[in-house]
């Protein structure tokens, strides 16, 4: 079977894949992956790196839109393409292969996905089964889930996008990461302009959603003096420090048109995603990645307005 993982992998990374790990089934702790496919033998982790590149707009302040049409760029094209080659690999040897991108649009009825327009999130999750990502490319080896909650990896940091195969081939598999790139410095939690991040990092997905879209004001360039005028809270919400229920949070993602919505799945993030680049600032400095680029990637300090939006 290494001949075939070998094919396999030369049949991902030819779709430009960056990163595979292969996982046998019992260390997969994902209930969802059996009953997804029961014959599985093995999962297949499928990593594409983010382009650092892609971060430097919301990184600096100057264009928004680029980071999250490369998101989608990755994960409703580059990822689902990748993953249908491979399959057809693995088909062609004589298994079956189930691709499985993210289905960015499936929550549960609590939460929300904070990439998307919380309008198209689908909420009848009973009927639907779908992988927790994070913990299913964990156990196939990629890396290890930082306090963030992102997957963190010696090349990349926090920046990949990933999706996976599932397979009844067995395959010789990787080996499981044993942490060691996250030190529970706690940078991802002090850098989100919305406190989203809770002290043991669990995410509130309503409030990240908000200021995702930009609800913090010394964060959104584009956000006008009279936004929020009638909520009594305007002036904890525009310094992110309002703790927002779920209709709150819609309420303020709701009056948040300042920027032109992209026309794609994906809204703009306008907090720069400063949980994940703060993390990547972090394990960069540690001199921990593997990717190492000629100047740092943050360049400059920080930016920030004022309340007014100066
Ligand atoms: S910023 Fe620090 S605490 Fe947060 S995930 Fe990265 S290494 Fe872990
Ligand atoms: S920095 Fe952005 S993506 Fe990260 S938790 Fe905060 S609002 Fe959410």
């Amino acid at each position: 079977m290494k001949a075939l993982k070998d094919k396999l992998i030369a049949a991902l990374k030819k779709s430009a894949a960056d990163l595979v790990a292969c996982g046998n089934i019992d260390r997969m702790t994902d209930p969802a992956v059996k009953k997804l496919f029961p014959e599985a033998k093995t999962v297949i982790c499928v990593a594409f790196r983010q382009l650092r590149g892609t971060r430097r707009g919301i990184e600096d302040g100057t264009v928004f839109y680029q980071y999250s049409t490369s998101v989608e760029t990755l994960e409703e094209v580059m990822i689902p393409g990748a993953l249908l080659r491979g399959c057809a690999v693995l088909e062609e040897a004589g298994f079956e292969a189930l691709p499985q991108k993210r289905q960015l649009l499936v929550s549960n009825d609590e939460n929300t996905n904070f990439e998307v327009d919380y309008n198209e999130v689908f909420r009848n999750t009973k009927a639907e089964v779908t992988l927790d990502f994070e913990k299913c490319a964990r156990d196939c080896g990629l890396g290890e889930i930082g306090l963030s909650g992102s997957i963190l990896t010696d090349d990349f940091g926090p920046n990949q996008r990933w999706g996976f195969i599932i397979t009844d081939a067995e395959l010789p598999a990787d080996e499981a990461v044993t942490a060691h790139l996250c030190d529970n410095c706690k940078e991802c939690i002090k850098a989100c302009p919305g406190h989203a991040l809770s002290e043991d990092g669990k995410r509130d997905s309503w409030q990240c959603a908000a200021y995702y879209k930009g609800a913090n004001r010394t964060r959104n360039p584009f956000m006008p003096p009279d936004a929020f005028a009638d909520d009594p809270e305007r002036l904890a919400i525009i310094a992110g420090v309002a703790d927002l229920t779920p209709e709150h949070a819609r309420e303020i993602i709701d009056q948040i048109n300042f920027y032109p919505p992209n026309k794609h799945a994906f809204v703009a993030s306008m907090c720069g995603r400063m949980c994940d680049a703060a993390c990547y600032v972090h394990l960069e400095e540690k001199g921990v990645l593997k990717r190492k680029f000629k100047t740092p990637f943050r360049k400059r300090p920080v930016w920030k307005l004022s309340l007014e939006g100066k």
